[in-house]
């Protein structure tokens, strides 16, 4: 096994495959001076104060102190460099048609009404304009998993769009498009078969036309507590409601369709050093199959990407596609800037301890992810694509407001990469979980689908795994397998990204 990785020919540190102990030679002429726990970096060179950092074969960051070759470097050694400029970025430069082949072309999947991408499961979305009829649904919900759902063998669940957007906002503010255009799309999810049913309040600021068509909004399809006569009232309407739509939703059949209408999402959470090395890279492999093969593949987190732009530019396809990814990034900075931080806010105490020193480290890994296909599109948080391929879909990074993001740009899959580990799961849409180590496998045995750590130890390769992991994706969206998170339901709360004000 070996004891480090060296990414790049220029870079100046490695990290570490275990934990390495002070006094062993790591490689010729290198003694490591500390001990140095496993994912952190250890200086191949002298670095003098105010050198660079080199890890990715960009510069991470300058040391503040002198650094002796062998040291331990971590997050307090280093100051972060600017961020690159997103003033005139060169598009077009590398872009990438020599992918690998993908060994499959279809999947088994839902044809929905209305066309768009396919389904991956089959089950009922119940939206709602306002967090006040949050109660009275959960009594209503239960009953139809335990009265209803039975009858409807075709179902696969009943998926309540609870959240705390609705009310007590400023419904007009410019950016209250982000939250409404979110709980819209929501509602249209490929995995609801074009069954919209919405439950309301009816005094709320969101207002039953900001979540429908005006040819949609009719009492099929809405629900207005205050219009019913009590609680009683209210949950037998909800039930017969959903009774309807159950027996629609359960008419549908999975059909072989080809990968083209299959659209899913990239995120990684709880990131550590090795997640650029081992998870993100074999999600990125697989991600440049099914773009081969037609697929649609989403990654997002403005702030994992902000240090890399420049690269991600060369990827776009035209002068538009780099404009929007150039304006997202600009939205983002200002956003920032108006809460007095900037994007050294992320990473987290665990991605430090997993050895990322900082946002340049994290972000350089986190890109990886997207491997190497063309940028066909740049889409705003929550909106919908209009092209196939690989899209920049710009949401933050919080794994629980990037999901509902991806969710609402019509994602029908997540593959999750995770270094420190999460249980992160999410309702409307299975989520397949990579880890970056095999540590983390054997401590979650039972969590995580695919373990990645073997790339680091050499017993395999980012190909394997990237493989490996297109076959669970295939066998995921076309319902002859489960994630573990969906096995065990673990479902996180829906959290609306909401960069307007609350009143
Ligand atoms: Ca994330």
């Amino acid at each position: 096994m070996p004891l480090l990785v060296k990414l790049h020919a220029k870079d100046n540190v490695a990290i570490a495959v275990a934990p390495i102990s002070a006094g062993t030679e790591v490689m010729d002429g290198i003694v490591a001076s500390h001990d140095i726990p496993q994912a952190h970096k250890i200086a191949l060179t002298d670095i003098p104060a105010g050198g660079e950092i080199i890890r990715y074969g960009v510069v991470l960051g300058y040391a503040i102190d002198p650094i002796q070759k062998g040291d331990w470097i971590n997050e307090t050694m280093l100051v972060l460099p600017t961020p690159p400029s997103v003033d005139n970025m060169e598009y077009g430069k590398n872009i990438v048609t020599d992918l690998p082949k993908a060994p499959v072309t279809t999947f088994e999947g839902y044809r929905n009404p209305n066309g768009g991408y396919a389904g991956t499961r089959n089950l009922l979305g119940i939206s709602t304009t306002v967090q006040c009829v949050t109660g009275v649904l959960n009594v209503a919900v239960k009953r139809m998993r335990e009265e209803l759902l039975p009858k409807y063998p075709n179902v696969d669940g009943i998926v309540p769009i609870n959240h705390a957007y609705g009310c007590g906002v400023a419904i007009n503010a410019p950016e209250a498009k982000v939250p409404i255009r979110t709980l819209r799309n929501l509602t249209k999810h490929p995995n609801f078969g074009g069954q919209l049913m919405v439950v309301g309040l009816g005094c709320e600021k969101l207002t039953v036309d900001k979540l429908l068509d005006e040819a949609d909004i009719n009492p099929e399809n809405v629900i207005i507590l205050q219009e019913q006569a009590g609680f009683d009232a209210m949950i037998q309407a909800l039930m017969d409601m959903a009774d309807k739509k159950l027996q629609i939703l359960n008419k549908r059949r999975r059909e072989t369709l080809p990968l083209s209408d299959l659209c899913i999402g990239m995120q990684c959470g709880g990131s550590d050093a090795f997640s650029g090395v081992t998870a993100n890279p074999s999600a990125g492999y697989a991600a440049d199959m099914l773009v081969q093969a037609g697929a649609t593949v989403m990654f997002s987190e403005v702030t994992e990407v902000r240090d890399g732009v420049h690269m991600i530019a060369e990827r776009c396809v035209s002068k538009e596609v780099c404009d929007k990814l150039a304006a997202e990034m600009r939205w983002y900075d200002n956003y920032l800037l108006a809460g007095q931080v900037d994007r050294s806010a992320n990473p987290t105490p665990g991605n430090k301890k997993g050895g990322l020193s900082n946002i340049v480290e994290k972000a350089m890994g986190s890109i990886a992810k997207s491997g190497t296909s063309p940028i066909v599109e740049v889409l705003s948080p929550a909106e919908r694509p209009s092209k196939k391929g690989l899209i920049y879909a710009a949401t933050p990074a919080s794994d629980i407001v990037c999901g509902p993001c991806q969710l609402a740009s019509g994602i029908t899959l997540q593959v999750f990469m995770t270094g420190r580990g999460t249980p992160y799961g999410l309702a409307a849409a299975p989520v397949i979980k990579v880890c970056s180590r095999n540590e983390m496998k054997a401590m979650w045995q039972d969590l995580i689908d695919i373990n990645a750590g073997p790339i680091a130890t050499g017993e395999a390769t980012i190909a394997d795994i990237g493989t490996e992991l297109f076959y669970k994706i295939i066998n995921v969206a076309s319902g002859r397998e489960k994630s573990f998170a969906e096995k065990y339901e673990l479902y996180n709360d829906l959290c609306i990204f909401n960069p307007a004000p609350i009143t």
